[in-house]
């Protein structure tokens, strides 16, 4: 089974970082192929984002193959996430920078 035949079948299993809509009908298009290790740009068919998804192939007894390594991104903010800023920082008098700078009062 070659690697996009293998993700393929799974993609439907995950959705796109972006728009979260499935990617089961997402265009691959295999980058790097060294021994088991694989990267294959994805590209939302929905929204057009394109990511690079890094994975490594174990071969089982059975002869199935089987995803070790996938995707090693953060996941992306979502609009919780943000809701979640916004909520802690209701009550935040300062400058938005202030947050940003590290703390001067650490060694
Ligand atoms: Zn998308």
């Amino acid at each position: 089974m070659d690697i996009l035949t293998f993700l393929r079948q799974r993609a439907g299993d995950f959705r796109c970082p972006v728009c979260r809509r499935s990617l089961a009908d997402c265009k691959m298009r295999q980058l790097t192929h060294q021994g088991s290790q694989y990267t294959v740009e994805v590209t939302c068919r929905k929204c057009d984002m394109a990511f690079v998804v890094a994975l490594e192939l174990h071969g089982g007894g059975d002869g199935a193959e089987e995803v070790a390594a996938a995707a090693a991104e953060a996941p992306p903010i979502t609009a919780d996430d943000i809701l979640d800023v916004h909520r802690a920082l209701k009550g935040y008098q300062g400058p938005l920078t202030a947050l940003l700078e590290p703390d001067r009062d650490q060694p």
